[in-house]
Parts: structure tokens; sequence; C-alpha cells
């Protein structure tokens, strides 16, 4: 895939995906554990290439939610349908899997929030309204990225709750 951009404009959003909206093949909007999580190791670990297209990727293995890095900080990820102010600017985190068709766990916003969102707006000094869904700044209409199921409102009290003063 894409040879990789280095980033040379401040970080100003974060951008809210789920996997299927780059990797859609139907398997995994079912079981994204089986179908998605070893395409995600493989391809950073034994490829050596940055071509997955999300800095994180937030996944469940067994029982908990771990949080994986995609793609390095200081490169971007590309995505044609949103401009290219975006596309300089964000981090972009994604959900493995479809929230078309699963109900978004509180303990996924918990994790998202604490262990990474946060962290995050603290290190970059961002405000909770740069946190952007990929919908909200698609040039898709029909896009429902990061899936019909995520519930931003549930998202910003998480991040409000664990707040970095
Ligand atoms: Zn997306």
């Amino acid at each position: 895939m894409s040879l990789m951009k280095i980033r040379h404009s401040k970080i100003k959003y974060i951008i809210i995906h789920h996997s299927v909206c780059q990797y859609e093949n139907s398997e995994s909007k079912i079981d994204s554990a089986t179908f998605q999580t070893n395409y995600l190791y493989s391809n950073v670990m034994q490829l050596k290439q940055p071509d997955v297209n999300y800095h994180y990727i937030i996944d469940k293995i067994k029982d908990e939610y771990y949080i994986t890095i995609g793609r390095p900080l200081f490169s971007l990820c590309d995505f044609p349908d949103i401009s290219p102010d975006y596309n300089r600017s964000s981090i972009h985190i994604a959900l493995l899997g479809s929230y078309d068709f699963k109900i978004v766990e509180r303990r996924t916003y918990e994790i998202l929030s604490y262990r990474l969102i946060n962290s995050l707006l603290k290190q970059f000094s961002l405000n909770p309204s740069r946190i952007l869904l990929h919908k909200d700044i698609s040039d898709n209409k029909t896009l429902t990225c990061p899936g019909d199921f995520f519930d931003k409102n549930a998202l910003i009290s998480n991040i409000r709750r664990f707040i970095i003063k």
C-alpha cells in the first residue's frame, strides 16, 4: 500500500473510525478477532510496512480491550475522502471490526479515554471538541464510520471523567 508520508503539520484533530471503513472483508464484520487481529500484527511486526492506515487500533482480546499502534505518529494516514487539512493534522484511531452491527461496550469508551485519548489531548494541548468521527468529515455522505452504534456523547463523557488537568 502507501509509502510512509512524514508528518510536517501540527496535530490538531483526533478522528475515530471502525476498521471496516478500510478493510471491508465481510467476515471481519462478524468476528474481527479471528479475521483481523492476525493481519494487524503481521503487517506491523513482519512486513515492517506502515500499511495499517490508523495510528491506533482498539481490539478486544479475550475479555479486555487493548490498544495497538498501527502507524507511528510521525507518519500520516491517508484517507481520500477527507480534506488534505485533516489528513495532514490528524491522529486516526480505529475500533477493530464493524459497529454497524455491534453495540460499543462501555469498557471500550473507558479504555479509549483513559489509556489513549486523554493522554493525547494532554500531550498535544487539544480540547475534546477536536475529537471527530470519520463520517463527520467525509465527502462520502453514506459513510457510517465509526458505525451506527458508536455514541460520541458516551466517549466525550468518559473523556471528561478521566480528564488530566
Ligand atoms: Zn473510518
